[in-house]
Parts: C-alpha cells; structure tokens; sequence
C-alpha cells in the first residue's frame, strides 16, 4: 500500500471531516499532508500543492514561516497558556495594544475568543447585554444580510443566511431580520457597484425605521461576503450603515473573520468606507494561519456599560478555557510584525494586480458569467447560460470537477459551488499566480463541457 493511502485508511477509520459528506471519500481521494513549505502543501509521497485558498483563508504569510514558527518556540520555552481571569501575560497585552492603534479610531478594548464563531457570540452577547445593562428591555433582536454567513455555533448560525447550513437547524435557531444584500452580482447592466450599493441600501434604511426599538445590532462582512459565494458589494454601503446605526441607536457588528488583515486591499475592509463599527471581529488571519485565536475589539461606551459593583451584576460573564492564549497571541505579533516590517499591504496591490490580469480572459468564457474582485480575493462565477445567468443544476457538482482536476495539476483550490475563487497567502508569487490562472482556465473548461 503506498504512503498516502496507508495514512488514509487510518484517517477515515477514525476521523469525521468537517464540513464534508464523509461518503464522499469512498471515490474522493482525501490527501494526507506532511509538511507545507510557504504556498506549498506537500503530501506523504512528495506531490506538492499549491494552498490557493489560503487553509480556509487562514494563512497570510506561508505555511512554517520561519519568523511565527521562531516566535512561537520562544514563547513555548517561556509560557504557552495562563488561565486570562484575573490573570494575565506579556503577549496579550503587548497584542492588544497593537490591535488598538491598527484598529479604526475609538476601538479601545479586545475581548478574547477562540475561534471566529465563538467572537460571533461574543459581540451578539455583548450588543445585547449592552442594551439590558441600560434597561433597554425591548431590545432583544438582530438584523442581518440574504447570503451571509458568520458561523457555525447556534447563534452565529442564526445571524447567517445560507440554508446549506442553516435550514436543519432552524426550529433551534433565534428568529432575525433579514434584508437583502447589496451583492453586485445582481446589479443591472450598466449599473455601477456604487450605484447599486447604494439602491440597495433603501432595505436597510427601511428596516431599520421599522425595526430599531427591538433591535441591538446589525451584522455584516464588510465588502465580501466570502462563504456566500464570493458575493461583493462597494464600501458606500459600510458609510450609509454607520450613519443610519447612528441615527437609530443601534450598534454595529463588522464581522472581518475572513476580509481582515489585508485581504480586501486595506489592513481592515472597514478602512474603505472610514468607519469605526461598535464592534470588529477578528480571526483567521489574526495569527498568520497557526493557531485559532479570535478578538472583540469595541469602544469604551460599550464596556462601561459593564463597570460597576458586581453586586450590580452588570458585568460579562462570558469565557472559553483558551481565551488570550499566550501561544496564538504571540503568532499574532509575530504576524503584525511581517505587516510592519515588509510593507504588505503595498505588494497585495500588485499581486491583485497580476490576479486580474491573469484571469481577464476568463471573463469572455461562455460558461463564466462574472469575475469579480476585491484585492486579494478573486471569484469567478460558472453558470449553464450566460445570457439569462441561469445555474447549473446543484447537484452536477461542477465546482468539485474543477477542484479534482486542479489537484491533478499540484493546486489546491476549492471552489464554493459552482464559485471558483483564489485567496492565496500573500507570499505567493507572480508567476505562481500565473499557475493558478492557468489551472483553473483548465478546470473551468472541463467542468464546463
Ligand atoms: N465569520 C466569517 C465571515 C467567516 O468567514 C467565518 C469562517 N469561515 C466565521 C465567521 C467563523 O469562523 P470559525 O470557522 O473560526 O468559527
């Protein structure tokens, strides 16, 4: 039996994979992983793949980067965990204070999670408590936008919208408001994303007006709603959203788990509309892809809120075991240090750059009704016709012959439905990206036929 399938055998004989038919496997050949070198994923017999989705859009700076991984063997030697309830540490604090003066003006204090759902929780809970803590009783709700996704734990669940996640799990779910996406995917033709963006955001206005005396929150993905297929929409709507919050008294939760640190083509998406929400999530990126660590970055109106006698009983009360853990807040400063000190987010403009140019040509496919992008994130969107964009029919899995043949040519892309997209780490090169093009131009033409 050769390397791979040996290791596979044990694996499928244990193991349930997340997000995955397991039956699947019987003809899907699972790959067994033994090392990754920068963009490179190599298996037990020394083929190599190219991580063109970043491990779940968790990676920036390669797979074993040498500066994480030395940060990281020096804070194991030092401290790799401390309970963070009345205690504390060096690289929690040293993080925090990084995260308050990268993060948009007034974002003063970090509550600690550790995972992007568990942050999810963290800022529903918190928006809520917030308006009890102030008596506001009424105040028990939450809007969110069609085709978002924030997720999997109930709560976040319930704020999402894809019904491939959610629909089981309905009658276990809180009831929210949902308005339509500003997605310009659906704009007319001729239709600016400006223009569109702003058209939509009549919906939100009018729930809002509605809406605002029961609700806490409203929650987005500023700019890219990446689990939703890759649907985008134009910054304007960020800007219109915090005026109206305002104006309302209702808060503002910015989910960036998967468009923070860079990957829209500013440190923070909400950078491009000069926003400052009532509450930033952060993960994923947040430790350069080695370790689950996520942050609550909020203003201080909303954490005095909570200060008082305990016998107020006003306080959070919220904890996970590995809150602030000391080794996946050192990988963070590690990776804010690469953001410092090699000028990123100027390089990310120019792979950008090479990622449209190379897949320009794709545009005038038959069968690829749009390629869309915001910085670092490129989609490309299949369908049956492209004239009336009608889909083809779900259960033709086309997207999944993209991905087999992708993995024949060493790339790992893993195509959202019939959405192929490339979210590469940030060290990957021109001529790399080149490959990636190439191969799904490939893919594309054979899933296609
Ligand atoms: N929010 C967004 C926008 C996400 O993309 C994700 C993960 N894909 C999450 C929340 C959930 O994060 P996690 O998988 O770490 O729970």
């Amino acid at each position: 039996m050769s390397a791979n399938a040996d290791f596979v055998r044990r694996d499928l004989a244990v193991l349930w994979h997340p997000c995955t038919q397991m039956k699947d496997h019987e003809w899907l050949p699972l790959i067994p992983i033994r090392r990754g070198q920068g963009v490179w994923l190599e298996d037990f017999e020394g083929k190599r793949y190219l991580d063109a989705i970043s491990s779940w859009w968790v990676n920036l700076f390669g797979h074993a980067n040498p500066r994480i991984n030395a940060a990281l063997a020096h804070q194991a030697d030092e401290l790799e965990h401390v309970i963070l309830a009345g205690f504390s540490h060096k690289a929690v604090v040293e993080l925090s204070e990084r995260l308050v003066k990268l993060a948009p003006p007034g974002l003063t204090r970090c509550f600690y999670a550790d995972n992007g759902s568990s942050a999810v929780e963290v800022a529903l809970k918190m928006s809520f408590h917030y308006w009890r803590n102030l008596g506001r009783l009424r105040k028990t709700r939450f809007i969110n936008l069609s085709n978002s996704y924030h997720g999997e734990t109930l709560g976040a669940l319930a704020v999402g919208d894809e019904p491939l996640y959610k629909k089981t799990y309905q009658p276990l779910l809180m009831d929210v408001i949902t308005v339509p996406s500003p997605d310009c995917f659906e704009r007319d033709s001729g239709e600016s994303w400006e223009a569109h963006t702003r058209k939509m955001f009549a919906h939100m206005q009018q729930a809002l007006a509605e809406y605002h005396e029961e609700v806490c929150a409203v929650i987005l993905e500023p700019l890219v709603q990446c689990a939703g297929h890759f649907r985008m929409y134009h910054p304007v709507y960020l800007t219109l959203l915090r005026e109206a919050c305002d104006r309302y008294g209702v808060h503002l939760i910015a989910d960036e788990i998967a468009v923070g640190f860079g990957r829209t083509g500013t440190l923070f998406a909400c950078e491009q509309a000069g926003i400052t929400p009532d509450f930033l999530l952060l993960s994923k990126g947040l430790t350069g892809g080695y370790l689950p660590l996520s942050v609550v970055l909020t203003h201080d109106k909303i954490y005095q809120a909570f200060y008082d006698d305990y016998t107020k009983l006003t306080a959070f009360l919220h904890s996970h075991s590995y809150t602030g853990n000391a080794l996946g807040c050192r990988a963070a400063l590690a990776t804010l240090d690469i953001f410092r000190d090699d000028d990123v987010i100027a390089r990310n403009r120019l792979l950008a750059t090479h990622m449209q140019r190379a897949t320009a040509a794709l545009a005038e496919h038959p069968h690829v009704t749009e390629v869309r992008q915001h910085g670092m994130i490129l989609a490309m969107e299949l369908v049956q016709d492209k004239a009336s964009r009608t889909p083809y029919p779900w259960q033709e899995r086309r997207g999944l012959k993209v991905y087999q043949h992708a993995l024949t040519r060493g790339v790992l892309l893993r195509p959202m439905g019939d959405v192929i997209y490339f979210m590469p780490p940030y060290v990957i090169t021109p001529e790399e990206i080149r490959l990636l093009a190439e191969v799904a131009a490939e893919g594309i033409e054979l899933a296609t036929r």
